[in-house]
């Protein structure tokens, strides 16, 4: 008696989680292939619970299937940041007329996790399903909207450096230089990478990063530091990243043999080089149109040198960004957003703007869409799981209404945003 009572209670149970499973079924006008970099057109995409079950051809959806018709969409696996700071924040100070760090962020931990709370979901409502957050993040700060999110989804998907090796001082400028110590790990010697490796592997983030110089202030990682600081990272399973700046750090850092490059604003031709030759990824962090006219706008009046050099520079940009796509350089896009909302409208909508400095340097629609999704997932080692729609991968998908290869400007648009299988937007 009692057995029966389990197997009926087991079959009970059974037939009310299947009638539970959420079995969506998306009819794709237009489809997005990330890994062939190809728009395909009318995919069904079968999604239950959080992953995807299959992308066909031809499907007659069932009784109990969620049908959303998608035929006017253009459909693609959801937006990875590959350059973020969502727990950092910068603005134009009015006394001091420069843009200045925001130094409530270091003084009130509740504010900072506000804002972070704040970035967060303003990324994931302009499509960006994951983010890889390059520190400035306090004392792993990022740790708790991690573990947060690996309850519900309702950030987008964090892969984390936590706090940058930088080599004698960080970035920060003198009068807020006594915040170094709380945001990088500062190192002399072998011993000190040796601990500022244990403490980046106890406190589990995804990836390393090491300043290759530490602009705008002076010094940079000494080559025989570097060589051993990538060693050790990489005999603990880390991919390390460098931020480099300059053409000359940006060699130092190749020559360690990190596995990609942050900003490259300084490179030669002859770096370039090298950095292909070793198959190094980079992301460059260039503005787009977008974020140099609101800075323009919120500059103050007596910066007019700004006015008229950053629309210079973004031409000159462009040119660099088209050269490294011609040559071959493997992109990831990144923003390295971290303005204010007083000056952008918001984190999410800024940082598209690691994405439209490549759509404006004529880098083609499908070439720039595979460095915002596939790219990021080989990255950050998440192939098959992030960056693309495919049997197995989780269900991160999001689409605008349109045509995106025809109207450029849609993907400042997103319509429809499917998190982990949770529709949280459809328009
Ligand atoms: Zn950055």
């Amino acid at each position: 008696m009692k057995t029966i009572n389990i197997i009926i209670f087991f079959i009970f149970t059974s037939i009310l989680a299947q009638s539970q499973i959420e079995n969506y079924v998306i009819f794709c006008g237009k489809f997005f292939n990330s890994e062939k970099a190809i728009f395909e057109k009318n995919k069904y995409i079968l999604a239950t619970n959080d992953k995807v079950i299959s992308v066909k051809d031809e499907y007659e959806p069932k009784s109990n299937d969620k049908y959303l018709d998608l035929s006017d969409y253009t459909i693609m696996p959801g937006l990875i940041d590959c350059h973020t700071h969502f727990l950092h924040n910068e603005y134009f100070n009015g006394k001091t007329k420069k843009l200045e760090i925001d130094s409530l962020i270091f003084q009130n931990e509740d504010y900072r996790n506000q804002l972070g709370e704040k970035n967060l979901t303003a990324y994931l409502n302009e499509g960006f399903t994951s983010i890889r957050d390059l520190g400035n993040s306090g004392n792993f700060l990022e740790k708790e909207f991690k573990d947060k999110n690996a309850k519900d989804f309702q950030y987008p998907s964090i892969y984390s450096s936590g706090k940058g090796i930088v080599f004698q001082r960080g970035q920060f400028p003198k009068k807020f230089e006594k915040y170094e110590q709380d945001e990088y790990l500062i190192i002399h010697d072998s011993l000190s990478i040796q601990n500022a490796i244990n403490q980046l592997e106890n406190e589990g983030v995804d990836l390393i990063k090491v300043y290759a110089d530490n602009a705008p202030n002076k010094e940079l990682m000494p080559p025989h530091l570097f060589s051993y600081i990538v060693e050790e990272s990489h005999k603990r399973g880390f991919k390390i990243t460098a931020h480099a700046i300059y053409d000359r750090s940006i060699k130092n850092a190749a020559l360690a043999g990190v596995d990609c490059i942050e900003h490259i604003y300084g490179i030669s031709d002859a770096t370039m080089d090298l950095i292909r030759e070793k198959g190094i990824t980079v992301v460059p962090t260039f503005e787009d149109k977008y974020s140099v006219s609101k800075i323009i706008k919120h500059a103050p009046k007596n910066k007019f040198l700004l006015r008229i050099f950053m629309p210079i520079e973004l031409k000159k940009n462009r040119k660099l960004l088209k050269k490294l796509h011609d040559n071959k350089i493997n992109i990831c896009t990144g923003s390295d957003a971290y303005l204010d909302d007083r000056v952008v409208e918001s984190r999410g909508k800024s940082a598209k703007s690691g994405i439209y400095c490549l759509i404006e340097s004529k880098i083609p629609m499908n070439e720039v869409l595979q460095m915002a999704t596939y790219n990021g997932s080989i990255l950050l080692g998440e192939k098959g799981k992030i960056g693309q729609i495919k049997k197995g991968a989780y269900a991160d998908i999001i689409a605008v209404k349109g045509d995106v290869q025809k109207n450029k400007n849609l993907l400042k648009e997103i319509r429809f945003i499917m998190k982990r299988g949770v529709v949280i937007k459809h328009e």
